[in-house]
């Protein structure tokens, strides 16, 4: 998102970038959440949406055409008012999730305890990453001591109170954040918001949550969380060792 980029005002959630639904999901509920794909933009954070009678209509008519427009009555809405809809009308298997998140918790559980133990994680001078090499190096005395491959899992900021996916972040560059599209493609075929959308309201604790399932979904065998500017950057540890 580049700073003139057209911004909308709203009177509840400030200047927000411009998002586009149908006009039954505005004011509805349950009504399903069917997002667009654009080829020039795959990983926006607010992607055109309609309700399950619109994806309906355009499957009838099998494209936009004037027929399925008029039907939607596309509007402008905040991206904060969008967040708000998008949560109201998105419908999933909520017990199936919370127990994903369960037993990504177990699993990222045993591997942290023995990921911490074994490369004494927490005992280090200082800590630094490089997006390039995709690497997490822990140093003592101004020397590395243990190197880590991560993949960067995604950033909670304190400041706007949203979690965001490491795939839409545009600060951050491929190796590090390509894995984190597997979480994505998981939220995706089993039809989760957190795990499919770019960006949601969230506080810490989802940061872990999202943590945890990517954790277990890419066969990672530690995490690590990272203060940042305005909150906290989570990555996942694909594999470490002690450098001589
Ligand atoms: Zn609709
Ligand atoms: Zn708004």
């Amino acid at each position: 998102m580049s700073d003139d980029q057209q911004q909308v005002e709203c009177g509840e959630h400030g200047a927000t970038p411009p998002t586009f639904i149908c006009q039954h999901l505005q004011h509805g509920e349950g009504l399903g959440f069917n997002q667009g794909y654009d080829p020039e933009q795959p990983d926006a954070a607010y992607p055109d949406a309609w309700c399950d009678q619109c994806d309906a209509v355009l499957e009838q008519e099998g494209e936009w055409n004037a027929r399925a427009e008029a039907f939607a009555g596309i509007r402008l809405v905040c991206a904060g008012c969008y967040c708000q809809i998008r949560a109201r009308n998105w419908r999933q298997d909520e017990e199936a999730l919370d127990g994903l998140i369960a037993d990504s918790f177990d699993y990222l559980q045993a591997q942290q305890d023995s990921f911490m133990t074994t490369f004494r994680v927490g005992e280090h001078e200082r800590w630094d990453w490089y997006q390039e090499s995709g690497q997490l190096v822990f140093s003592d005395g101004g020397k590395p001591v243990v190197a880590c491959a991560v993949d960067f899992v995604g950033t909670f900021s304190s400041h706007s109170d949203t979690w965001m996916w490491a795939w839409a972040n545009e600060s951050f560059l491929a190796p590090v954040k390509a894995r984190s599209q597997e979480v994505r493609e998981l939220g995706e075929a089993l039809n989760y918001l957190k795990l499919a959308c770019a960006i949601w309201p969230a506080d810490p604790v989802d940061g872990w949550e999202m943590t945890a399932v990517m954790a277990r979904q890419l066969g990672a065998i530690g995490a690590y969380r990272a203060p940042s500017e305005q909150g906290f950057l989570y990555m996942v540890v694909r594999e470490a060792h002690w450098v001589n």
